[in-house]
């Protein structure tokens, strides 16, 4: 249904667009280069026939394919980023297509000897007999998540192509930014004006989530007082070893190395000391709210039992809220996530729904007013030279587009009888 040379032609003429993003930069989009995909992917939903195709000061691009039914159908939404991750170049992007993948290593680069094997990634032997689409072992790919691109214009593309399969109103929207955490932070919610959609970012074909960390940053300051160490006794206050006392009160196996699934932590992630002043960074994550509130009570009430015991304010601790679970805002609307998983089933594969252990854009929307469960958009080991996209896996997330669409046009209420 879904023709394979046409996304493959489609995928290797964004990803061969240098889009990576600057966390040090404060414009949007962060860098200049993600406007050469952006203005190229304004012309192409033009032309496949997206009516209302607008691109922002900020590089925000949006679509509407219209409805083709004349009863009420509720409009929904597609979204994903076109900038790369500034952890691996993206520049020279130079794409490999490996046919009918015969289950062995994969030679990226003969000369740099960059082997991508699935002795070490496992994931690779899923795809036995496929198309898979690899990097030459120099850049990332950036099927992450122009994967998600090309899904959605061919999603699109088809329902063009094929009035008779019948859906409400459609949304489309890419976002600059994703990879540095500000992919959401300019995205106009009520310009959108959908009821929910859905991000196409996830990885393994089958991947539908929407439970997400709650998550914050805590900076913890440990004052110290400096004096000559000859002289010192009684006088002298090391902050490194109060700071090594803050850290060894918290619980030692609720760390990232420790815990799995729905499992929050404490993530140290960098110290910095001196006798006069060391500070403690940490990440908290936790599915739970309420453990997630727990979690960071527990860093201020240890910093207060050391003040107590050295009588003085030694410690002081900084916490920001990063973002929250989106299954807070998706629950009283499961029938979003139902419809979703029913997509996935038609298309014939099994729906792999499990809480991620991080953040997506989507979990912003969600807390802005736009409910975002996301889906498999097919890549895997993202952010690196060992990246690689089977197109089966992209050729089924094009048809889950064209699914939900039809889905969400037909009687929802079964999908919402059951509802929390
Ligand atoms: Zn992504």
């Amino acid at each position: 249904m879904i023709e394979k040379q046409h996304i493959i032609d489609r995928f290797k003429s964004y990803v061969t667009i240098d889009t990576e993003s600057d966390p040090n930069s404060n414009t949007t989009p962060s860098t200049q280069k993600q406007w050469d995909l952006a203005n190229k992917l304004v012309e192409e939903l033009k032309q496949i026939g997206m009516e209302d195709v607008t691109i922002d000061d900020n590089a925000y691009i949006m679509a509407t394919l219209p409805s083709n039914v004349s009863h009420p159908v509720p409009v929904i939404g597609f979204i994903s980023h076109f900038d790369t991750s500034p952890d691996f170049t993206g520049a020279n992007v130079n794409p490999q297509i490996i046919e009918n993948y015969d289950g062995k290593d994969i030679v990226l680069n003969k000369e740099q000897d960059i082997v991508l094997s699935p002795e070490y990634f496992e994931d690779l032997l899923l795809y036995k007999g496929q198309t898979l689409i690899t990097t030459d072992g120099t850049t990332l790919l950036g099927a992450d998540d122009k994967a998600g691109i090309t899904e959605i214009i061919s999603a699109m593309e088809y329902l063009i192509n094929h009035p008779e399969i019948k859906h409400g109103k459609i949304r489309v929207g890419f976002t600059p930014d994703e990879e540095i955490g500000r992919g959401a932070h300019k995205f106009d919610v009520e310009k959108f004006g959908a009821e929910w959609a859905y991000t196409m970012d996830g990885s393994q074909v089958g991947e539908l989530e929407y439970e997400n960390f709650n998550a914050a940053g805590a900076v913890v300051t440990v004052k110290g007082k400096i004096v000559h160490p000859g002289y010192a006794k009684g006088k002298m206050i090391n902050s490194m070893y109060i700071a090594t006392d803050y850290i060894n009160s918290l619980p030692r196996l609720e760390t990232p190395e420790h815990t799995e699934g729905r499992e929050g932590f404490f993530h140290l992630h960098n110290i910095q000391g001196t006798v006069d002043e060391t500070k403690i960074q940490y990440i908290i994550r936790d599915h739970d709210r309420e453990h997630f509130e727990a979690r960071k009570e527990m860093l201020e009430e240890l910093a207060n039992d050391i003040n107590e015991q050295h009588q003085r304010e030694a410690v002081t601790v900084e916490i920001k809220d990063q973002y929250y679970n989106m299954r807070e805002k998706i629950r009283p609307m499961m029938h979003i996530v139902k419809i979703a998983k029913k997509a996935i089933e038609e298309v014939g594969i099994e729906p792999i729904m499990k809480p991620i252990r991080g953040g997506t854009d989507g979990s912003q929307l969600s807390f802005m007013g736009l409910p975002c469960p996301n889906i498999f958009a097919g890549g895997h080991n993202f952010h690196g030279r060992f990246e690689y996209v089977p197109v089966e896996s992209m050729i089924k997330a094009t048809e889950v587009i064209v699914k939900i669409a039809e889905l969400t046009a037909q009687d929802i209420s079964k999908f919402k009888s059951e509802e929390e």
